[in-house]
């Protein structure tokens, strides 16, 4: 038995005691070729449902395996009722948005065509791909719901009106955002971050005059779209979500 951190695996499969879980193709080839695993050896599952599970590495072949879940570590903890909307950027820092919301523990990632959008297509199996990589690799026990991307028009009137939108506008005349997020009552959140060119003034506009947005501005620097989602997400999680209580790693 290796006496390495066990590889963590998210699953679609339930999970209970006696489960017998068969991995696909690209799972059994990272788990036996790659973190170089087999029979015996331990691996932690998780599904977003039932918490995370040490299970056993049964019968293996050229490329499947079979996992028998042995015992349940960790209960199932909710992600955040925080959504991130961004629009949607270069390959590399869009990928980056998704790896890092998710461990800055969105519950849902939304990407959101606005008028100067210049990537028109969103590849959400490979952004669900970052997502799922990110959360095994930071021990969370969900990763968050990604959803095809909307028009920023479409999104605004349907808006849910018990959700307050944090509107990062790098305009220059919107409130501190650590000011403003400490006037919010808690509650379901969504933080909306633009694209390279940021929001046109007719968004800016639409955007202010919805009674669910708030703006915010994000310090006197123009930041790039993934760092001012990251600073944001981390503005939120110390004023409103749980980076305020000790952290039980
Ligand atoms: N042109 C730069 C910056 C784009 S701004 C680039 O090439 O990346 C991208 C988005 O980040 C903006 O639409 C806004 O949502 C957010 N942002 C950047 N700087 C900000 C600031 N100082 N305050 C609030 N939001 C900001």
């Amino acid at each position: 038995m290796s006496e390495r951190a066990p590889p963590r695996l998210f699953v679609e499969a339930p999970l209970r005691l006696g489960a017998a879980v068969t991995l696909g193709d690209e799972q059994s080839h990272y788990l036996l070729n790659v973190m170089r695993r087999g029979s015996g050896d331990a691996v932690l599952l998780f599904n977003g449902r039932d918490g995370e599970w040490r299970a056993a590495i049964g019968e293996t072949r050229k490329r499947a395996c079979v996992l028998h879940v042995e015992a349940q570590l960790r209960a199932q903890t909710g992600l955040a009722d925080l959504w991130l909307l961004f629009a949607p950027i270069k390959r590399q820092r869009i990928d980056l948005i998704a790896e890092k919301a998710t461990e800055l523990g969105v519950g849902l990632l939304q990407p959101v065509i606005t008028e100067r959008t210049v990537v028109p297509h969103v590849n959400l199996d490979r952004l669900r791909a970052h997502a799922i990589e990110a959360a095994e690799q930071c021990g969370l026990l969900s990763v968050p719901a990604l959803r095809a991307p909307i028009r920023l028009t479409n999104l605004l009137e349907r808006w849910p009106e018990e959700r307050c939108l944090i509107f990062c506008d790098e305009g220059g005349s919107a409130r501190p955002a650590l000011e403003a997020l400490s006037d919010q009552s808690p509650g379901p959140c969504a933080l909306l971050v633009g694209p390279e060119g940021g929001f046109s003034d007719h968004e800016r506009l639409q955007l202010v005059s919805h009674k669910a947005v708030v703006a915010v501005s994000l310090g006197p620097r123009l930041l790039r779209a993934d760092t001012a989602a990251v600073a944001a997400l981390a503005l939120w999680q110390s004023v409103q979500g749980d980076w305020r209580h000790p952290s039980k790693m």
